[in-house]
């Protein structure tokens, strides 16, 4: 069986040691993987990023390096979201095709959908309107890979593809009270409350509602889209419609985790964001029927747990 080298970009975040853990049940012998982070070269420098190329010679990329944050952080920083993927996408891709890469996997989300849309969301609909306001600057650097996928096939026949992932969460994720997307930051929240007995507080209303997937769930879904996976077109990778749950009774099950029976506030100060982002996972079970993904509750346990022990070197 011919070597596959599999250069995984942005590894030390959240989705990557998602796939590392994935891969310590589902090794082949004939894969090698790298696992990269910005210590090894930043991906908006061609030049330091080609040496990359030119070390590992990778014969196929999974790319995850990305300016990742949650509403708050997006809603500020939309100029930076937008230059810093962009950069990053542009060279990271470009490279692939130079070095005649077999198969790159780029992260999309289903947050960069339009905002006016109907429900649920499918593959098709990337591209039928404007972004939400609070992470245009992401959205659209984020669809630019799709844009990028399908060029680089037409003219240089390369078999560039993306995944478009619902919320994840897991170990590694970034615990930031601000900067954090919503999970990491209320249990992180739950942890001060129980912790210095204070209230527990859930920005906004409660009552958006939210597709959660685990992020080794996620990670072993991209080993199964770099291997089997055959289209250009992007794929969600999203739980059941049925599983998508609201922001308040996430914060339950999380304070609950932590066996922590103090008050519940909602700061209305704050905004909401989208109201929803209902995806539809129909494509994914057609090519994967039984896939299991762990319930929202399992996963916030087991994260919860990673994150008492491991509370001192999280990122937060
Ligand atoms: P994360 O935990 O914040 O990790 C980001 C990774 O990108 C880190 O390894 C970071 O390296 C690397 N990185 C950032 N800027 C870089 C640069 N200039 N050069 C090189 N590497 C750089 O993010 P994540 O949550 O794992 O997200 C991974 C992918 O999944 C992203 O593409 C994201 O858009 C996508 N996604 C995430 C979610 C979610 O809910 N989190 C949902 C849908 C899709 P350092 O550790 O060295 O800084
Ligand atoms: P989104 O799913 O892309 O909108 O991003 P987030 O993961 O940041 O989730 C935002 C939703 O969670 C909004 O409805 C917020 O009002 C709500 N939320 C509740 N508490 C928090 C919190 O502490 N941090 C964040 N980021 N969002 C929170």
């Amino acid at each position: 069986m011919a070597e596959i080298v599999i250069m995984v970009t942005g590894s030390s975040g959240m989705v990557g040691h998602g796939i590392q853990l994935a891969l310590e049940e589902d090794k082949k012998p004939n894969e090698k993987w790298i696992f990269l982070s910005s210590k090894d070269a930043d991906l908006r420098d061609r030049e330091a990023t080609k040496l990359l190329f030119e070390k590992y010679k990778p014969t196929h990329v999974v790319h995850l390096a990305a300016k990742v944050g949650g509403l708050f952080n997006n809603m500020e920083y939309n100029c930076d979201f937008y230059t810093v993927n962009n950069q990053m996408n542009s060279v990271v891709l470009d490279l692939c095709k130079e070095c005649k890469v077999q198969k790159a996997v780029s992260s999309l989300s289903t947050c960069i959908f339009p905002d006016k849309i109907t429900y649920p969301i499918d593959e098709t609909m990337l591209h039928n309107g404007p972004p939400h306001f609070s992470n245009y600057g992401y959205s659209y650097a984020k669809r630019m890979i799709d844009v990028n996928n399908y060029v680089y096939n037409d003219q240089y026949g390369c078999q560039f593809t993306s995944i478009i992932p619902c919320n994840v969460f897991g170990p590694h994720d970034n615990f930031n009270l601000t900067e954090g997307h919503m999970m990491a930051a209320l249990i992180h929240k739950a942890y001060l409350a129980e912790r210095d007995d204070q209230p527990f507080v859930i920005w906004g209303t409660g009552k958006p509602l939210r597709q959660f997937i685990y992020s080794v769930d996620l990670g072993r879904l991209i080993i199964w889209v770099l291997r089997e996976y055959p289209e250009i077109e992007p794929i969600i990778l999203a739980v059941d419609e049925e599983d998508e749950i609201s922001i308040r009774d996430v914060g339950e099950l999380v304070i609950k985790a932590f066996g922590y029976k103090g008050e519940i506030v909602h700061d209305i100060s704050k905004s909401d964001g989208q109201f929803k982002k209902t995806a539809s996972n129909a494509k994914l079970r057609k090519y994967l029927p039984d896939f299991k993904f762990t319930s929202t509750k399992q996963a916030i346990e087991e994260t919860v747990d990673w994150f008492r022990k491991n509370y001192e070197t999280a990122r937060k």
